[in-house]
């Protein structure tokens, strides 16, 4: 059977190992001239099994008033026409039930995504700074607490396991935390989570799958349709050309809304921004990753190096404000953890990219209403932590459909 999967970011090029496993003949094709080009570039690397909590919850209504005023540092909203019915979706989830459903659905994922990769690496045989590292989110108010309390019950409830730790506590495992120059409350400690870099997981499968022979990648080509003739799809048009398959994966990220919308379906996704720095270690670089949420980052040790990375602006596509985002990104990180790493460095690598984020917070995946279309696209803040257990299920419903 043969599959075009469209798009070679972390989610695609996961998608093309699964289906290659199932027997299928697959095609990667991809605008950019390189695989991660997009979203799975430089993203914080953090393998969040355990912090699956939806976006979409209670408590985000009574943030909107200074997200609309921009009071918070780690978001911009951009009031949109493009903005409006999505917002109103997201809206739609943030009920107690909604977000707690929306949380252990992306739970399950991850915890089967989690074994996936495990299974996987012992096979792969190329390096991508994986590393069994744990992480803490840092909680600084009361309501963080309370709220990081109730979901860890949940989560722990259905297989997870986090733990509720005192400030005194959180400094006990990763000793840079004393460097902070804010105090915080408490903190939730998952030792399963893991750090890797995905840019090089992606760039190690595209090579590994073409050399032996699994699948092949078309890049610098733009897939500008999808043809459809009796509710079904049968290839893909690259400049002028038709590249034939029996399957058509759509993993095109953030943009997948713009081929698919034509085909009469819609995977309600809105491009949400978020920016990440490289920089070499600090005197106090932590080991363990960290995620500090009132500020909206989190500091992660890659390869010898601390990645920075964070906040979420709803702003559409535009691109105008990186380099500010950026420096702010790096402002507020300095100014919370100031020995994390060497922010004087010249050798900084900056970069930008947009998160595919449905209004709840969970990816699409499997078949449409399309005969032949497929999905695999809507991971938001957590393509790189779902990417195994998204690219099988995808491979599984394609080939159960199809056989
Ligand atoms: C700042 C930041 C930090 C993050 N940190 C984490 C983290 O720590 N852990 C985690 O799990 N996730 C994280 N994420 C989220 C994660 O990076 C994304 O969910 C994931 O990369 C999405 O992968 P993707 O393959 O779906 O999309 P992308 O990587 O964006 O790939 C989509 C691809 O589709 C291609 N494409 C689009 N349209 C077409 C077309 N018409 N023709 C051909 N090709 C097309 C694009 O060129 C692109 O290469 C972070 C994201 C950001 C922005």
């Amino acid at each position: 059977m043969r599959v075009v999967v469209v798009g070679a970011g972390v989610i695609g090029v996961a998608t093309a190992y699964y289906l290659s496993r199932v027997g299928c003949e697959v095609t990667v094709v991809d605008r950019a001239g390189t695989v991660a080009d997009a979203a799975s570039r430089a993203n914080a690397g953090q393998l969040s099994y355990s912090f699956t909590d939806a976006l979409a919850k209670p408590g985000f209504i009574a943030q909107i008033p200074s997200l609309l005023a921009g009071r918070n540092p780690g978001s911009r909203v951009r009031l949109a026409p493009d903005l409006l019915p999505w917002g109103l979706r997201f809206l739609a989830q943030c009920t107690s039930g909604r977000a707690q459903r929306n949380t252990l659905a992306v739970l399950h994922t991850a915890m089967r995504s989690a074994s996936l990769l495990n299974d996987l690496r012992q096979s792969l045989p190329f390096n991508f700074s994986h590393r069994s590292a744990g992480k803490l989110v840092l909680l600084s108010s009361d309501d963080e607490l309370r709220s990081a309390e109730a979901s860890s019950k949940l989560k722990n409830s259905h297989g997870c396991a986090t733990e509720i730790l005192t400030a005194k506590d959180a400094i006990g495992l990763e000793e840079s935390l004393d460097a902070l120059s804010a105090t915080f409350t408490g903190a939730v400690y998952s030792r399963n989570d893991e750090v890797a870099d995905a840019r090089p997981f992606t760039l190690g499968m595209q090579n590994w799958l073409e050399k032996s022979g699994a699948a092949t990648f078309l890049l610098g080509a733009t897939v500008d349709r999808i043809p459809i003739k009796q509710n079904r799809v049968r290839s893909v048009l690259v400049a002028g050309e038709e590249i034939e398959a029996d399957a058509i994966v759509v993993c095109a990220g953030a943009w997948s809304g713009k081929l698919l919308r034509p085909l009469g379906v819609d995977p309600h996704i809105y491009p949400v921004r978020g920016y990440s720095v490289t920089l070499p270690q600090g005197e106090r670089s932590p080991l363990i990753s960290v995620t500090a949420l009132k500020q909206r980052i989190v500091f992660s040790h890659i390869n010898g190096s601390m990645r920075i990375a964070g906040f979420a602006d709803f702003a559409g596509f535009s691109t105008d404000d990186d380099h500010q985002r950026v420096k702010t990104l790096v402002d507020v990180a300095q100014s919370f953890a100031p020995l994390a790493a060497n922010y004087a460095a010249l050798e900084q690598q900056q970069w930008g990219g947009f998160r595919p984020m449905t209004p709840d917070g969970r990816p699409r995946i499997g078949k449409t209403r399309v005969d032949g279309l497929y999905l695999n696209t809507g991971h938001g803040m957590l393509g790189w932590t779902l990417a195994c257990a998204s690219g099988y299920d995808v491979a599984r419903a394609v080939t159960k459909t199809l056989h």
